[in-house]
């Protein structure tokens, strides 16, 4: 590898983003890959298997039974990774606080480090979370 590519490989980094979203929990996301917010050109790239992935974004309302599911693909990842919460019902249960089959607190299932409300949350919010991300992932260098 030369010394260019050595140093650009310190410069450019892309965060890979396996998403879990339940009922409108997809809707959230929907604004961040169109072509007005075009996430990709930030370097998020949305991967189909949690080993690959450094970033779980983590939406919707979770019942008791996806919660579990969610779970499994957290323990997929490979570390160092991070959990971000998406919107009111994630990280609370939002509306969906007194179902009798929502979880309430995300936190109690799977450790989160970011969350984000809002219902759904602004594309703005997204990119200020994932910018943190890069700088701790910048950090760590
Ligand atoms: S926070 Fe809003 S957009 Fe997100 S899952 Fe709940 S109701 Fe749907």
């Amino acid at each position: 590898m030369s010394e260019k590519s050595k140093k650009l490989g310190k410069i450019i980094k892309a965060i890979w983003i396996f998403n879990w979203f339940n009922s409108c929990g997809f809707a959230e996301l929907v604004p961040l890959v169109g072509s007005r917010w075009d996430m990709e050109r930030f370097g998020m790239i949305v991967v189909g298997n949690p080993r690959h992935a450094d970033v779980l974004f983590i939406a919707g309302y979770q019942t008791l039974k996806s919660i579990k599911r969610a779970r499994l693909v957290y323990e997929q990842m490979a570390e160092p990774r991070v959990v971000l919460a998406l919107g009111c019902c994630t990280i609370t249960g939002g509306m969906y606080w007194d179902s009798y089959n929502t979880i309430k607190k995300l936190s109690d299932y799977i450790p989160v480090n970011m969350y984000i409300p809002g219902c759904p949350p602004r594309p703005e919010a997204v990119f200020e979370a994932c910018g943190k991300i890069f700088q701790h992932v910048k950090e760590m260098d």
